[in-house]
């Protein structure tokens, strides 16, 4: 391992040595520490240096670069040109550096790099004579337009308006197709277009070039776009960008010449083999930007779509064996599936990026099994490297080909799996609008930029005309989770006019218009369409498939069980009905964290019975009313014993506002008036008596019971009488009964009296007992910072934490749609808190109520049965506080298992 110096600003890589390697991404950013690290493996990477993080940090507080960098800089490009043989800023033979943006944390075409820097028309003029005119005239132009738009903030529309208007009078439609003379032309109005847009002449000095692309990048760190997608990714902001400024080499200095780039495996569902794709004569981010379409890398790949005999393994087969030798040598050293960046020379390869891929979920359970299988990994690490959230996508419902009713309207490349139906949006800024008012939105561009991400995120599913499964729609949607087809070339987008039209067809489709994609299969069809089960469902909860049948249910299930095997903290699930539990059990649930009682009393015929029990004055009246919803209380909470065989079930006692189950229309007031012989006067009078200006902190969960103490007792007595008959059908009965919104000590005592004697009464009567365990929610401030009196009384705790940050934090959860996204966006909160714990705050008050809580009560149960059971950094933090089960929704338990497997693993 390479060591870092405090004081050292900047890291030579090169000539088959480095300063740094992939262990100093927090220095180095993940692009300066792999360069590192290939450099020391020997691979072709062209020589450079990378200024280290804490200069962008402190840039972006002093907005200028520290005293003395630039001299370091000019030392440094001394190596280089020293390594190339080449001079910075003049010929015969002349340098020129891209200067290249790369944080710790991936961030895919967020910030910026500018290339075919220290270029002038003298410098221009040298390149031309040593490698062609032509050549140099596009480096020039490319140069002016990334300088102009990078640290000017030159809109790129202003260039390419400039090029269009060109090639127009050329008659051409490709780039390439300019000559020398031609781009002269380009570059004059692209120096016109700096002038017009900055009031200034174009910087020719290549030193003045290189400082302001420098300060131009560490500030990108800032921009909009960067700051958006941290957010979306939960990125902190202070680890700030590298910079990385490397000697440019040229994929267009002709036909056969070029750049590309590759996954050592496909990104999209896994499979072993390369995946890559490449354009002739061209540079950069010519292949992501979809300016022409990329040819495959692999000859079996071009046969496929129609590009027969022009892949890079047919046109370049040196080049193409030297790449695979390169794919294999760097998914050996990092152990996964990497992301890398290429560009030859003629005869010449070089490697211009390595990353971990990103990838769908299905491919992450696909590659990580195959490496744990090849020998390459541990199961540990295969497991430690898995986005928990990332299974979501495998249990996410798809297309169902059987059923689907019409025929594809047209067909792209499967960049992103699962299902999305939603009305068309030609643009980002429409998509977030109508999304916003809850419309299904498919987003529908060319291709997408940087600039459509919040668009990309507001919206179900992506669908692009441009680019392959490396493009920027493709990349950022399967970060995201999201249904993504790409490269669909029949489709016709006109933006301007909004409509959207098909290659041989008359259908023209507007926003108003519905669509499906199957970004599993790449299929765009008309309308909405019936969606199905994941192919792991089918295999673990319908079992309409064998396993034998499933290579994606197997990976699943070894995953599922290798997290199984490292995790500490028992995994449970938030079920009301035996339907979910069963479900959850398929998925792994290894018990019932919270029961919600009272959904049993929304079905229609209960709610009246617990209307008249609200509206009566007399308990003798309130327990005849009672007694109508014993018996379904009963068979639902043996249905859930029944399912749960075994494992505990955790039943919590009433506990809604008590406005949700007041009558609200004139009807619903009829209908409980006769029913209670009251008069609709009364009624109404009752219910004015009864409302709260502030429901969620008005007469809700155990203060009900407290006042109306027959209503936990018909409870107790539905929950024993339950386990008791399921128990004596052979099932291990694990009841607990969960006393909720308990403030002081005294409200549990007064319950559990309530509950106690009852049970006793029950038990008695029976002549038989099980065991039942009475505990209590944590979900007021109060309760947490009491905990240790709670629990004389409570045999176990669970937190309630949406209630808990909803009382801490003083947001209302129901109205924080109001402004919270907007503290979201302004940094107040890093995360959205009824999402992902807010550890400092929330944490805070859960870690004195376990300290003080296993102080009184040294076997204390403790776990959490908010949101917050399924999110895997609350999760994590679960984990630290030493909790024994999380709980939450059915479909969460896979992601709540691995990343509880997670955390043990980084202890
Ligand atoms: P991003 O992080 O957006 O991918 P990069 O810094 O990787 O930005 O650069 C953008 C594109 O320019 C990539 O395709 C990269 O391979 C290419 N590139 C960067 N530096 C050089 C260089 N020195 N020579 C040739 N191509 C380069
Ligand atoms: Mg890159
Ligand atoms: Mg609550």
């Amino acid at each position: 391992m390479a060591a870092a110096d405090q004081a050292k600003r900047i890291y030579h890589f090169g000539g088959g040595t480095a300063d740094g390697d992939e262990t100093m991404k927090a220095l180095l950013g993940g692009k300066g520490a792999n360069l590192g690290a290939m450099a020391r493996m020997g691979l072709p990477v062209p020589p450079g240096f990378t200024l280290a993080t804490p200069l962008c940090l402190a840039y972006g507080v002093s907005k200028a670069l520290p005293h003395g960098l630039m001299d370091d800089v000019r030392k440094a490009i001394g190596k280089v040109e020293a390594l190339t043989g080449k001079t910075f800023g003049k010929g015969p033979d002349p340098l020129l550096v891209s200067v290249r943006s790369g944080a710790a944390v991936s961030m895919p075409g967020m910030m910026d790099t500018v290339l075919n820097l220290g270029m002038n028309p003298e410098v221009s003029a040298a390149l031309g004579a040593l490698a062609g005119e032509r050549f140099a005239k596009d480096s020039e132009r490319r140069f002016i337009q990334m300088f102009g738009n990078v640290v000017d903030g030159i809109e790129g529309k202003n260039f390419e308006a400039a090029l269009d208007a060109v090639k127009h009078d050329k008659g051409v439609i490709e780039d390439t197709a300019l000559d020398a003379a031609a781009l002269d032309d380009v570059i004059a109005r692209y120096r016109e277009v700096y002038q017009a847009e900055t009031g200034r002449s174009f910087p020719d000095d290549p030193w003045e070039q290189l400082q302001r692309s420098i300060e131009a990048v560490f500030a990108s760190w800032g921009n909009i776009r960067a700051v958006t997608y941290r957010r979306i990714n939960q990125i902190p902001d202070d680890l700030g960008t590298a910079v990385n400024v490397q000697a440019m080499v040229y994929g267009n200095l002709g036909d056969d010449c070029g750049t590309g780039v590759g996954f050592t495996r496909n990104p999209s569902n896994g499979a072993k083999g390369f995946y890559g794709e490449f354009l002739p004569n061209a540079q950069g981010e010519d292949v992501v930007a979809g300016i022409r379409t990329p040819i495959p890398v692999k000859a079996a790949q071009a046969a496929a779509v129609d590009l027969a005999g022009l892949s890079l393994e047919e046109r370049h087969p040196q080049i193409h064996g030297e790449l695979m030798a390169v794919a294999t040598k760097l998914e050996d050293f990092y152990g996964d599936v990497q992301d890398l960046e290429f560009t030859f020379e003629r005869d010449t390869l070089y490697l211009l990026q390595t990353r971990t891929a990103k990838r769908t979920g299905h491919a992450w359970l696909m590659t990580q099994t195959d490496l744990v299988a090849e020998g390459k990994i541990t199961p540990n690490q295969a497991i430690a490297r898995i986005p928990a959230t990332s299974l979501a996508q495998v249990l996410a419902p798809s297309l169902d080909t059987s059923a689907a009713s019409s025929k594809p309207l047209a067909q792209g490349l499967n960049a992103g799996p699962g299902a999305a139906t939603g009305r068309i949006a030609f643009t980002a800024d429409d998509a977030e609008a109508r999304a916003a008012l809850d419309i299904p939105i498919i987003l529908v561009r060319e291709d997408t930029t940087p600039e459509d991400i919040h668009g990309m995120h507001a919206a179900q599913g992506i669908l692009t005309a441009r680019g392959g499964l490396t493009s920027h729609a493709a990349v950022v949607a399967r970060g995201m989770g999201k249904p993504c087809i790409v490269g669909c070339s029949a489709l016709r987008i006109d933006e301007a006019n909004e409509t959207l039209t098909i290659e041989d067809s008359d259908l023209v489709l507007g926003p108003g218009d519905t669509i499906t994609i199957d970004g599993t299969t790449g299929a765009v069809l008309l309308g909405e369409q019936a969606i199905t089960t994941s192919e792991v469902l089918q295999v673990l909860v319908d079992r309409t498939l064998p396993e034998s049948e499933s290579p994606l249910a197997a990976a699943f299930n070894k995953v599922m069980k290798w997290s199984d095997d490292a995790r500490k903290l028992e995994v449970r699930t938030n079920a009301d009905t035996p339907n979910d539990a069963l479900v959850a059990r398929a998925l792994g649930a290894e018990g019932i964290g919270l029961c919600r009682s009272e959904h049993m009393f929304f079905e229609t015929d209960r709610i009246l019975a617990m209307r008249r029990v609200i509206l009566s004055s007399k308990k003798r009246h309130r327990e005849a009313a009672l007694a109508g919803i014993e018996p379904f209380q009963k068979e639902d909470f043996k249905g859930l014993f029944r399912v749960m065989r075994g494992k505990p079930v955790t039943i919590r006692t009433l506990d809604p506002p008590l406005h949700e189950f007041l009558p609200h229309s004139e009807e619903d007031i009829k209908a409980l008036a006769r029913q209670g012989r009251w008069s609709v006067e009364q009624v109404r009078s009752r219910i004015a008596a009864l409302r709260e200006s502030n429901p969620m902190l008005g007469h809700r969960g155990c203060r009900l019971g407290i006042l109306y103490p027959e209503i936990t007792r018909m409870q107790a007595r539905a929950i024993a009488s339950a386990a008791l008959e399921v128990a004596a059908e052979g099932v291990d009965v694990q009841a607990e009964i969960m006393i909720p919104l308990v403030g002081h000590v005294r409200e549990l005592a007064l319950q559990r009296a309530e509950v106690e004697a009852e049970l006793d009464e029950l038990f008695e009567k029976a002549g038989r007992r099980v065991n039942i365990r009475i505990g209590t929610m944590i979900e007021i401030p109060r309760a947490a910072l009491t905990a240790g009196e709670i629990a004389t009384e409570a045999q176990f705790f669970s937190f309630g934490t949406n209630d808990l940050t909803q009382m801490t934090l003083g947001v209302s959860r129901d109205d924080a749609g109001t402004f919270l996204p907007d503290y979201v966006g302004m940094g107040i909160y890093t995360m959205d808190p009824f999402v992902s714990l807010d550890q400092s705050g929330v944490g805070r008050l859960m870690r004195i109520a376990v300290r003080e809580g296993r102080k009184e009560r040294p076997a204390l149960k403790v776990g959490i049965c908010g949101e917050h059971g399924g999110d895997p950094s609350s999760v994590g933090f679960c984990h630290t506080l030493g909790l024994n089960y999380v709980s939450c929704s059915p479909y969460r338990v896979p992601i709540a298992r691995l990343a509880a497997a997670q955390a043990a693993l980084a202890d």
